[in-house]
């Protein structure tokens, strides 16, 4: 059997390798030529997520890229302490969740899938996809034309298989937060903060991130609430017009944030964040959507990547349990649908819930953070979140309808 994967993120190569694992032969298509080491965001792949991973055979390779998380601690503006957030329940290896960046995990993933013998195409843009007899075909910019059993959408929020499957598909919806991010190198504050944690602050103006690395640098973010950065924005903007702003909007708040902005090299600027809530169509005949393509969670949830890992052990057990031939695929993917959607569904609620209290409110600041305080004691806690960061998959298991 063989597959096409759009996509090259991290559930690109993820789902190829696997697909591979249960004898489908796969070639995933980038439209990215390369890969930028400096560019982009940290993010935290859950316990959950490693698992995946682990199933997959990549998890050294990962914890090779990134460093240990144990927890959330969150601060309000003032310095109270808010509460604590474990990240969740480790492995059975001890393995707890790891911070790396977003860009250097998928490049990593994509190159390992390549040196596993899966085809990967870099610079192959998707510009249509379609459904034929027995099979489906995309198309690319160059005009060529590609055609295999099975067509899997890793192609993101912006999907253009999960078009192809439904064209009145949502697009994604604009969460009200803007995201900022960099790396303050050498910093003195390093050592001054918990190791092994993200220490967060519900500042007045912005909400802000940071994490010091095993180096002695802290790598940090920052949300803005406010309305979707343009385009023509964006291209106005310079690096430094951006820091200073960013500096602007953290100022007052208690804690690091501003001397690690003032210090610091910015490496992702003024990026819109999105989610997406329901699909009502994940899959058509043999076309198929993982990862963001089907149900990104606003960042605020820390499981995008986890859930995209484990879309690709779902999507294969679920093909090698009930696609005995290629004509019993759309049946396949119907199940994988129906076993990962309530899971995942609740988890970009949670994410969309998080993003808001991210969002200052009218009342007064100190208020908000005694009931804040009154959350993360007895709503958002280590027990509550336990079902998202605890679940652990098998290749001995089987998806069942
Ligand atoms: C700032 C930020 C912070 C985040 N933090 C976290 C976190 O802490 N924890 C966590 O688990 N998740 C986090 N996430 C979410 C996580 O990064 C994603 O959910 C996850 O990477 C899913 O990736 P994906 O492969 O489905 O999609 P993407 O990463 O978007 O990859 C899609 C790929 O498809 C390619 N592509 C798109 N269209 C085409 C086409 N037509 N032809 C060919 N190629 C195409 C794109 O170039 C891209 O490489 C964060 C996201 C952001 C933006």
């Amino acid at each position: 059997m063989t597959a096409i994967i759009v996509g090259g993120g991290v559930a690109g190569p993820a789902t190829a390798l696997a697909l591979q694992h249960v004898g489908v032969e796969a070639v995933v298509l980038e439209r990215r030529t390369d890969h930028n080491p400096t560019e982009g965001s940290y993010f935290t792949i859950a316990p959950n997520g490693l698992d995946a991973l682990d199933l997959l055979g990549v998890l050294d390779l990962a914890r090779e890229l990134g460093f240990p998380s144990t927890t959330n601690t969150m601060y309000g503006a003032t310095g109270r302490l808010l509460g604590e957030l474990s990240l969740g329940r480790p492995l059975q290896d001890g393995s707890v969740a790891l911070t790396a960046k977003r860009s250097l995990l998928a490049a990593r993933l994509l190159d390992e899938a390549e040196r596993r013998g899966v085809e990967v195409r870099r610079g192959a843009e998707v510009v249509d996809v379609a459904g034929v007899a027995n099979g489906a075909t995309v198309t690319l910019a160059s005009g060529e034309r590609l055609t295999a059993d099975l067509v899997v959408g890793a192609d993101g929020v912006r999907s253009q298989v999960r078009r192809a499957i439904d064209p009145a598909a949502p697009e994604g919806r604009y969460v009200g937060l803007t995201n900022f991010g960099g790396i303050t190198r050498g910093s003195a504050l390093a050592s001054t903060l918990r190791p092994e944690a993200w220490h967060f602050v519900f500042g007045a103006r912005a909400f802000f991130g940071a994490h010091p690395t095993p180096d002695g640098d802290v790598v940090w973010f920052v949300n803005v609430p406010e309305p979707e950065i343009s385009r023509e924005r964006r291209a106005a903007t310079s690096p430094e017009e951006w820091q200073r702003r960013l500096l602007d909007l953290v100022t007052g708040d208690h804690g690091p944030a501003a001397e690690l902005v003032a210090d610091g090299v910015l490496e992702l600027a003024g990026d819109n964040t999105y989610d997406l809530p329901h699909v009502p169509h994940w899959t058509r005949d043999r076309l198929v959507i993982v990862g963001d393509a089907a149900h990104a969670p606003s960042p605020s949830s820390g499981q995008g990547a986890s859930m995209a890992l484990e879309d690709a052990m779902v999507l294969a057990t679920s093909v090698r349990d009930h696609a005995p031939t290629a004509a019993d695929l759309p049946a396949a993917l119907r199940l994988y649908e129906q076993a990962r959607r309530a899971r995942v569904e609740r988890i970009v609620k949670a994410g969309a819930r998080s993003s808001s209290s991210k969002i200052p409110g009218p009342v007064g600041r100190r208020f908000q953070e005694a009931a804040m305080t009154v959350v993360f004691r007895y709503v958002v806690t280590d027990r509550s979140t336990a079902w998202m960061t605890g679940s652990r998959l098998s290749w001995d298991a089987s998806v069942v309808a």
